[in-house]
């Protein structure tokens, strides 16, 4: 399952900016593997560096030096492994009269193809199908005669998920859509201000939590920090995934360390879900807080009996058919003598497809596994998502095509349970009407066309 990306942005003179965003990028490499970029402002002028790669890949000792300005901005994105075509690059730099802005973006665009297609009657050329080229055009040819006024104006005509950060000659913007679905937190580090998708990013440049952006809120940094708010309070629809997946342990979002909710969807699994079984393994790095709460709530020991190799990247794999096949042994080693004869309960975050994990479990069984008793954080997907995460279309998606006894049998697994939706909103910790869980339930936040085989045909996915 892919999302999403990794956004970051800094205003603090005197510091060596560019230096700070690749050091977030680093913390925010999770969300997104195939570009990385960074836009850096001198007061003039926004200049950009952003190319296909893994953050210390693209950067150079030398183009960091290079890069100097008061205020910066950056970006990770996610592999092309499942997308249509490779994702543009950001930021992306957008120039107009005497209008220039840089723009990151997280998020899905719904109704970018209504807008390009206005921009381009009014004579706007596009060089991608970036929603990060398409917003960054939309504010600079928006009425206003102030960034505040052209922003505003801007976001308002987007509908779907986004959080950016842009940066202008003078200033660092952040902005939430009205629903809230991705994260963005604000921080301070020695009398400058930073935006970030995730808090782990501010925890390693030594930033200070401030708060999240708001829903609806557009943040303009510079000396005076000010705020507006452009989306009305309609629906929120925090993206649920972020807790269960996309986010990393240490970061809390919305108010909450992903580790403990991770803890807690274990435990909600083993109160859901029991069974006879010697040990519980996670399948690292997602499901390994989740195991842990299973193993403390149930008194079954926890044991690191897979390990995961976290320096193969999709990148490395993609190009060779024989490398791919091999598939998860790349990525993931039994330890047969912690698992030989054993009856297992393996935590896993989540089941899309049904094509990795039947390869886990056979792995296991090879290592000697007696039994193998799959639990699954999320509940069944049953419906694709609609705002941006690349998960698959709904006639792709294991649990809208068969019963959860069938799936078992399909897996090769000796036991099957999910956590239920109620179980999963109380191991988050939130507010149920804060949260998107359309793909559980089919029920979208916002107007989405059935029937299609896929929800965001047309629309990038970053
Ligand atoms: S549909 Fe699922 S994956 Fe998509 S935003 Fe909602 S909770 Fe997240």
């Amino acid at each position: 399952m892919h999302e999403s990306c990794g956004i970051f942005g800094v205003y603090a003179p005197g510091l060596d900016n560019a230096r700070l965003v690749f050091f977030a990028l680093f913390a925010l490499q999770h969300r997104g593997q195939e570009c990385a970029g960074i836009a850096v402002c001198d007061g003039n002028e926004v200049h950009l560096h952003a190319e296909p790669g893994l953050v210390a890949q693209v950067f150079t000792e030398e183009d960091l030096a290079g890069m100097r300005g008061h205020a910066a901005i950056g970006h990770t994105c996610y592999s092309t492994c499942n997308a249509r075509r490779p994702a543009t690059p950001q930021p992306v730099l957008e120039r107009n009269g005497p209008w220039s802005i840089a723009v990151a973006h997280n998020g899905n665009i719904t109704n970018s193809a209504s807008l390009r297609q206005s921009l381009e009657a009014s004579g706007q050329h596009f060089a991608s199908d970036s929603n990060a080229e398409l917003i960054a055009k939309l504010i600079v040819s928006s009425h206003g005669a102030t960034w505040q006024e052209k922003t505003s104006s801007a976001l308002k005509r987007l509908q779907g998920a986004y959080s950016i950060t842009a940066l202008t000659p003078d200033m660092l913007i952040a902005a939430r859509d009205p629903m809230g679905v991705r994260p963005l937190s604000l921080g301070s580090l020695n009398g400058g201000l930073v935006a970030a998708s995730e808090t782990c990013a501010l925890d390693h440049i030594g930033a200070k939590f401030i708060r999240d952006v708001n829903p609806g809120e557009i943040v303009f940094l510079n000396n005076e920090t000010s705020s507006l708010h452009f989306g009305r309070n309609g629906r929120r629809a925090f993206c649920v995934f972020e807790h269960i997946y996309f986010a990393r342990p240490d970061s809390v979002v919305e108010g909450r360390l992903v580790y403990e909710a991770r803890l807690a969807m274990g435990a909600k699994l083993a109160e859901e879900h029991p069974v006879d079984a010697d040990l519980v393994l996670g399948v690292p790095d997602s499901a390994t807080a989740a195991a842990i709460g299973y193993s403390r709530a149930s008194g079954i020991p926890y044991r690191e009996g897979l390990l995961k190799n976290r320096y193969v990247g999709r990148t490395f794999i993609a190009p060779d058919q024989r490398l791919r096949d091999l598939g998860v042994q790349l990525k993931f080693n039994p330890m047969a003598s912690l698992i030989k004869g054993q009856r297992l309960v393996v935590v896993d975050d989540s089941i899309v497809r049904g094509t990795t994990t039947p390869r886990v479990v056979n792995l296991l069984r090879q290592a000697g596994a007696r039994e193998v008793h799959l639990r699954i954080c999320a509940p069944p997907l049953r419906h694709p998502c609609a705002l941006g995460v690349d998960m698959a279309s709904e006639w792709e998606l294991i649990a809208a095509r068969m019963s959860v006894s069938e799936i078992a049998d399909y897996l090769g697994v000796d036991s099957l349970g999910y956590t239920s939706v109620p179980g999963l909103v109380e191991a988050v910790a939130l507010p149920q009407d804060l949260l998107c869980l359309a793909c559980f339930e089919g029920d979208y936040p916002l107007p989405v066309q059935m029937g299609l085989t896929s929800l965001t045909a047309g629309s990038e996915r970053v």
